[in-house]
């Protein structure tokens, strides 16, 4: 069984190491994630897109229409959802704060 974190991290020549404190997460928890053994907090689907910006140096960013909103959180609660640039920058925002 490949894992897709673990194909994701080796196409962009990361060590575990170097994936964990991009991600901002421990090194066990990307171990493990590799290992099948938990699910990301925020999700496979959003660590495996976010993975590659971060390595780029890049900042995801929230779309126009929740930049227009001025993120209103009860907004961006129904909104994310559907969004993937939306569901990135969150994700991106969660990692860094904490
Ligand atoms: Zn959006």
């Amino acid at each position: 069984m490949t894992n897709r974190l673990r194909t994701v991290r080796e196409k962009l020549g990361l060590s575990q190491e170097a994936a964990a404190r991009l991600l901002n997460v421990s090194l066990q928890s990307v171990n493990r994630w590799e290992r099948g053994k938990f699910e990301p907090t925020t999700g496979n689907d959003t660590v495996l897109a976010l993975l590659p910006l971060l390595a780029a140096g890049q900042v995801p960013k929230p779309c126009a229409t929740a930049k227009r909103e001025g993120f209103d959180i009860a907004f961006l609660a129904r909104h994310v959802r559907g969004c993937p640039d939306c569901r990135l920058a969150v994700a991106y925002l969660t990692s860094v704060a904490k």
